[in-house]
């Protein structure tokens, strides 16, 4: 796929569900919540706004929406908790903000932005980053706000059913506005039940979060411990940038890169200078969209869609 418009990929995680485990009602909130959240983004990418802003709003969208693990609907560490991280970064300056472990922020990816342009640092953690957006003046929320009924019930299995998979998701978004700039977004609550202060990948730079716009926009998804050791986003970078693969390639063959020791669902969404598009993963489910340029937007979940 390609334009030589504005472009906007999103996505809210990649994840293998058995038949069964995700109930109709929720699959169709998810849908309307990514048309929504694809929406919030590409009305600033179609007035000629900036990728960094609409990357922003899509994710800040995703995080008040309680059926995504990001924000609101974070999934709970060990202790019941909120723990999110988030990363943004600008393709143009490279210029980037992060925050990890972060609790009761309401939109993480908003204080990742504001480490970006009000702080000398790129990433700040825990209660560090709290303070950070108290002095901010961002929304902070008690822990009930984002103690939801699915959350708890989720959180309850993992704590009192030994051997309960633990599940993940994450929301992410990726731009190419019409003055040519790339943008990316990631931000989660990663996954249930991990220890208090884990770190997955999202936050960091060239694991689960990368732009430039030498080459490409990444965000990704999956099992957090397996993307970070792959380097997954900087992966589809440098096989654009230094072997020059097509997009959807680089992105494939980011995904199945050392497939025998880094096991694990992994998926993500890339865009390129060209306006071209990618969408790889390797579970059964990745809750995506797209819209290019004012093209029809296209929402999907499962993999034969
Ligand atoms: N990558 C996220 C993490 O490990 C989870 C996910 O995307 O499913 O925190």
């Amino acid at each position: 796929m390609s334009t030589s418009t504005y472009a906007l990929v999103i996505h809210g995680g990649a994840v293998t569900l058995k038949p069964g485990e995700l109930s109709p009602e929720e699959e169709t909130a998810q849908r309307e919540g990514l048309a929504q959240a694809l929406q919030a983004g590409w009305e600033i990418l179609h007035c000629g706004g900036s990728a960094l802003d609409a990357v922003e709003a899509v994710v800040r969208c995703f995080e008040d929406n309680p059926h995504f693990n990001a924000g609101r609907g974070s999934a709970l560490n060990q202790q019941g908790e909120a723990n999110m991280d988030a990363a943004i970064m600008d393709g143009r300056t490279l210029k980037a903000g992060a925050v990890s472990a972060v609790p009761y922020v309401q939109n993480p990816i908003s204080l990742a932005r504001a480490v970006m342009e009000h702080s000398p640092h790129v990433c700040v953690s825990g209660l560090g980053a709290l303070e950070l957006a108290l002095e901010k003046d961002l929304p902070v929320k008690g822990p009930s706000y984002f103690m939801t009924e699915k959350n708890r019930r989720q959180w309850l299995e993992i704590v009192q059913q030994e051997g309960t998979r633990a599940g993940h998701d994450t929301v992410g978004a990726v731009a190419l506005d019409q003055a040519g700039n790339l943008a990316v977004a990631t931000s989660t609550g990663g996954i249930e039940g991990k220890l208090k202060g884990r770190v997955g990948d999202s936050p960091i730079l060239g694991g689960g979060t990368f732009a430039s716009n030498e080459a490409c926009a990444v965000s990704c998804t999956g099992d957090g411990e397996v993307i970070m050791r792959g380097a997954l986003a900087h992966e589809v970078y440098a096989l654009v940038k230094y072997k020059g693969l097509p997009l959807a390639e680089a992105c494939r063959a980011a995904i199945s890169l050392r497939d025998d020791e880094l096991k694990g669902d992994k998926g993500l969404i890339a865009i390129d200078k060209q306006g071209n598009i990618a969408l790889e993963f390797n579970s059964n489910l990745m809750r995506r969209a797209y819209r290019v340029g004012d093209g029809e937007p296209v929402v999907a979940m499962w993999k034969d869609e």
